[in-house]
């Protein structure tokens, strides 16, 4: 049997996004310090994988692209961070991946491209890596982007309403409080 998968959008709903006063919005955590696991994430994600899922992050972090005041390496560092945190609580993801660019950036190299949410390039590339089932498989993301990316690779996405967003188009096929909710939801469909 082919490997089923849950991907996961990384800010959110494995750690919190961050406020961000110049911009008024949340975002991604700038800092490593700023970066934390979300209570009951770990252990969500822990019982998807005893439960046969392998776990993959989609994350777009635009920040470098957009304005670089978040460095490459301090980006690099925070996913470097999440796997450590993860690992001991004895969660083992199969893969990160990670779109630094941006459609307005200037930067050369990091303008518009294939693999940004709401494109499903990445969950295409597990299938092809990993060889992943992705009739199987599920996304967990808070944003309407992630909602689109798994319609459009056909996988069943639930979507976590947190801190500044309300329900909209595309429809998931559930809505959770946080990946505490998500991970049941998938459980009991599985
Ligand atoms: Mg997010
Ligand atoms: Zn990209």
């Amino acid at each position: 049997m082919k490997p089923k998968a849950v991907f996961l959008d990384r800010d959110g709903v494995i750690n919190p996004s961050v406020w961000n006063e110049a911009t008024k919005a949340f975002e991604s955590p700038h800092r490593v310090g700023d970066f934390c696991l979300n209570p009951g994430a770990a252990q969500a994600m822990r019982d998807l994988q005893k439960a046969g899922f392998a776990l993959i992050v989609v994350t777009n972090q635009p920040s470098y692209a957009k304005s670089k005041k978040t460095p490459l390496e301090v980006i690099t560092a925070i996913n470097d961070r999440l796997a450590v945190d993860l690992a001991q609580e004895g969660v083992v993801l199969k893969a990160v991946f990670t779109c630094l660019h941006h459609p307005e950036s200037l930067l050369p190299g990091y303008g518009a491209c294939a693999c940004r949410k709401p494109s499903p390039y990445f969950l295409l590339q597990a299938e092809r890596w990993f060889g992943i089932d992705l009739c199987a498989s599920w996304m967990v993301g808070d944003r309407a982007t992630d909602v689109a990316c798994a319609h459009a690779a056909g996988v069943k996405a639930i979507r976590i309403l947190g801190q500044d967003q309300a329900r909209a188009d595309p429809k998931p096929l559930a809505y959770a409080q946080d990946l505490r909710q998500a991970a049941t939801i998938i459980l009991q469909s599985a």
